[in-house]
């Protein structure tokens, strides 16, 4: 039967962990080693979702988030996004906002969702639950918390938005 392919893009501040998490999905692995870019385009994972075989594309950004210069080739045909920010990191999540706008206006309204990342750190929190709450209510979006170190919730993310997607 038809194979659906989806073209993932995941967005944030500069080092929030968007290339691990590409990488510990598409690869099972993660390193500490702070890497600028997965050196590639995208990485790809094939699931079954709904009984339909979805392919997930995800587009890394290549470290251009931190220069504001990432390219409409980068967002051009995206169906769904992560809009990312870390627990440690108080500016990416204030940032989740304008980045959230930033796919809109190439993309339209596609399904997205926002992931607190690094939970494992949440003793060196700098972002309080409830006002992570508020921020993803208000920008309806669902908000899912991961460790991409540890392993948590990182499937869920990708399942999430094939099921998204499915439904459009
Ligand atoms: P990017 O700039 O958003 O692509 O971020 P990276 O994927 O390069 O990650 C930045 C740093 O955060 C690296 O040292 C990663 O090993 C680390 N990192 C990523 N995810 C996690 C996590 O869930 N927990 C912890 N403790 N570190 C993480
Ligand atoms: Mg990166």
């Amino acid at each position: 039967d038809l194979e659906i392919a989806l073209k993932v893009v995941i967005v944030g501040n500069g080092a929030v962990g968007k290339s691990s998490m590409i990488q510990r999905y598409c690869r099972g692995t993660f390193t500490r080693d702070y890497k600028k870019t997965i050196g590639v385009d995208f990485l790809e994972r094939q699931i079954e979702c709904n009984g339909e075989d979805v392919r997930l594309m995800l587009w890394d950004t290549a470290g251009q988030e931190e220069f504001d210069a990432i390219t409409k080739a980068y967002y051009r045909g995206a169906q769904a996004c992560v809009l990312a920010f870390s627990t440690t990191d108080r500016d990416s999540f204030e940032a989740i906002h304008s980045w959230k706008i930033k796919v809109e206006d190439e993309c339209g309204k596609i399904p997205t969702v926002i992931v607190q990342n690094k939970v494992d750190l949440i003793e060196r929190s700098q972002v309080d639950p409830q006002e992570v709450d508020i921020l993803a209510r208000s920008l309806g979006c669902k908000l899912i918390c991961t460790s991409v170190k540890d392993d948590v919730n990182v499937n869920n993310v990708f399942r999430y938005l094939a099921t998204r997607c499915l439904m459009e």
